[in-house]
């Protein structure tokens, strides 16, 4: 049996297996995906891998999320409501979002 003391390894693991038993695509991978298939540029094979790996797997879905709220953020930032706003991407929440995850 597999040691359930060394989360770590468990997650390095599950991606892993993942990958070997079904091609599928790991967390490391989803989160590569993230902006193509937001902006709908992500190829059919990688698309269906991607919506695979965000159905079983509750981590990623709950980044998409907190991806995609992040980048309505930006919108409303950017939107012509608030033109005096500097016409930048809000980077460090981006990275706001990608350190919590790390966490
Ligand atoms: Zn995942």
């Amino acid at each position: 049996m597999i040691e359930q003391r060394n989360p770590g390894l468990m997650r390095r693991l599950k991606g892993f297996m993942m990958k070997r038993m079904h091609n599928m695509i790991t967390c490391v991978e989803f989160e590569g995906f993230i902006m193509d298939y937001l902006d709908g540029s992500l190829p059919g094979g990688q698309k269906k891998k991607f919506e695979w790996h965000l159905r079983i797997c509750r981590e990623c879905r709950e980044y998409l999320a907190a991806y995609e709220r992040t980048i309505e953020v930006g919108k409303t930032a950017l939107g012509p409501a608030h033109e005096a706003v500097p016409n930048e991407v809000p980077e460090d929440l981006i990275k706001a979002v990608l350190d919590s995850r790390d966490a």
